[in-house]
This record gives structure tokens, sequence and C-alpha cells, in this order.
């Protein structure tokens, strides 16, 4: 069980259609394949993807992390010694999704070794989550007729909507027209991802007041720290903090401070080991928790479902599962499949999948 590499790879697939939010666009997949390899032969893999408008890593960063600080130092520990490698890799500041995937890569080889699911090793709660779709910018009439595809075609009820748009009534007009074409059977939530000040959000959340708005995550910026308090107070609607509570720390703050009343877990940035501090702490705090997605591809969407459905309180809630339709291929070699508005935990060892050598082939970039 002792780690004898550690490998990061960077890779590039295109999407079909780019996603794009209040903070960003994404057009190509430019994650990078973290591999831990034991002195047994057993590999654990897991993704990284980087966000750059949102934590500073960039693909090269993360292969240079983990190539020249992390992988030096994790060689020769047991897969057994997840704290050591957390404490010689927190060593380092910031890089959350590079020291995720290496985490995950870890448990992924753990669960291997044993020969025993990570999902069951982490808590065994379930072996599915029902799935939520994020609806990036367009016009209504694309993210109607989207919305509509995706719950025909996979029969997702839930639906995440970008926000974040000036003026706000582009973005109330938008959900509007979702609520009006899907009728009140859907669950429909927003995601401001920073774009609005604390006063044009709390307009919008009021000209929204009637269309049954489940969750509005991160409105505001992290850094309007009164605005974002004052805003909380005065909505019914539960506010979900994201970016700005990626750590036990940041959660408390958000959550003390009166500027959150939920708090979005993504396993793309927190690994399963800090995902799971973060959802006991939540669970501690009696608050709810959204299992969401860093635009994954289908490894990193493993990853989520296997720990959302680990636990009781981050399997209740739809898990943000689907981003992966939107890109052209993927690594795996066999496919992730969403059915009736659910993702099933992948059996087998480990997080379930396997790296089909000849698409990785195909899209690595080094
Ligand atoms: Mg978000």
């Amino acid at each position: 069980m002792k780690i004898v590499e550690v490998e990061a790879i960077p890779f590039a697939i295109p999407y079909r259609k780019p996603l794009r939010f209040a903070s960003g666009e994404v057009h190509v997949a430019d994650h990078v394949l973290v591999r831990v390899r034991t002195d047994d032969g057993v590999v654990g893999v897991a993704e990284a993807p980087p966000r750059p408008y949102t934590y500073g890593e960039t693909q090269a960063s993360i292969v240079a992390v983990v190539d020249k600080l992390f992988a030096p130092e994790l060689l020769g520990l047991s897969l057994l010694e997840r704290e050591v490698v957390h404490a010689r890799m927190n060593r380092t500041v910031g890089n959350p999704a590079a020291k995720a995937a290496v985490d995950m890569a870890i448990w992924d080889a753990l669960g291997r070794t044993l020969g025993v699911s990570v999902s069951q090793l982490l808590g065994g709660f379930t072996d599915r989550m029902r799935v939520s779709h994020m609806v990036g910018f367009a016009s209504d009439a694309e993210m109607v007729t989207e919305t509509e595809r995706v719950r025909d075609t996979y029969g997702i009820s839930v639906f995440k909507v970008k926000v974040g748009r000036r003026p706000v009534e582009l973005d109330v007009g938008a959900c509007r027209a979702l609520r009006e074409a899907l009728g009140p059977d859907v669950e429909l939530y927003v995601d401001g991802n920073r774009g609005w000040t604390p006063s044009e959000a709390a307009r919008a959340l009021r000209a929204m007041a009637d269309l049954d708005l489940t969750l509005s995550e991160e409105l505001c910026p992290a850094d309007d720290v009164l605005g974002r308090r004052w805003l909380t107070a005065q909505t019914s609607v539960p506010t979900v903090a994201d970016e700005s509570a990626t750590t036990p720390g940041e959660v408390t703050r958000e959550l003390l401070g009166g500027a959150a009343t939920a708090i979005s877990i993504k396993t793309a940035r927190s690994g399963f080991t800090t995902s799971q501090r973060i959802l006991h702490q939540c669970e501690g705090l009696g608050v709810e928790v959204v299992m969401g997605n860093q635009i994954d591809g289908q490894v990193g969407t493993a990853c989520t479902v296997a720990f959302g459905a680990a636990h009781r309180s981050s399997s209740r809630r739809a898990g943000e599962l689907s981003n992966f339709l939107d890109m052209s291929d993927d690594l795996l070699t066999e496919p992730l499949e969403i059915s009736g508005g659910e993702l099933v935990v992948r059996p087998g060892p480990g997080i379930g999948v396997e790296i089909d050598p000849d698409k990785l082939a195909r899209y690595r970039q080094d």
C-alpha cells in the first residue's frame, strides 16, 4: 500500500456546447488526470478541473504543484496515512483542485486495494442520487428548449439556473420563462456566481418571489460581507455558500456570520477527506448541503456521486451531476449514464471507473 508514483496528466476535451455563467465560460475541459500508483501495482485515479476565475488554478499550475511539490512529499507514504498526506500537502496554501484530486486518487487506490467501493468506505448510505442539471446563460427560448430536452431525455426534474447578469430583468425573465414552460413539478434554484450587488440580488429575489425557487447560491461576492448578511436576513429562499465556503474555516465564517444558510460541497475542490469534514460540520450545525459541480468530467462526476450517495444528508437533495453531458467525449471505458433522473454509483472497487488508454492517448496534452 506504499505510494510509489504520483502523476499529473493534462488533457483537453472540447465541449459540444460552451457553458456560460456570471464568472466565466467554459469551451474546453482542460483538466488534469491524477494517478497514484502503489508498490502493489494498484493505480488510483481522479480528475482536477482548473477554475482560474474561482480559485486561481490553471491546468499548468495543477501539473506543476503535483509534480514539483506534492509528489516528492508523498512517495513512500501508505494509502492509510491520509492525515500525513494532507499535513504535507497543506504546507502549500491554495491549490484546492490539485489537493482534492490527489486525495481522491488515494481513496480510489485504497478502495481498489481492499476490493471495495469508496462510496461504501465513506458511508454506504445509498447507491444513487437524483440529478440536478445546470442551465447556463442563453436566450430565454434556448434555455427553455435545453431544459425541456434534458428533462425529456434523462428524466431530470431539478434545474439550477445560472443568474447574475445585468440588468437583473434578464435573469428574472429567464427564470419566469422556465417556470412557465416546465410547470410546477420541476424544482428550480439559482446560482449567481457573485455577479450581482446585494441590492441587485434583493431586487431580483423580490421579482422572483412567486417562482418557488428552492435555493439561491452565491449571488454576491464573498467580500460583500455586510451586504451578504443583509441579503440573507431578508430572503426566505435559503442562501447557499459555494465558492465562498471551500474549507471548514470558510464554512464556519459564512454560516456563523449569517451570510449563508446552506453549503455546497464539491469533491473537485475538497476531495473526499475534507468534504467529509465539511459535511459533518454542517450536520453538527444543522445546515443543509448540496452536492455541487465544478464542471466536472465523468471521472469527477463519479467522485461526486460516490461521496453524495455515501451519506444521508448529502444524498437528500439532487446532486449537480450532469455537466459532463455537454462534453464531446470523455476518458472512461464505460460512460456514465443518467436515466430516470438518477445517477447510480459505479459498482466495482474504488470509485468504479476505468480509464480508456486510447482515449487518454488521444486527449493528453503532454
Ligand atoms: Mg455555484
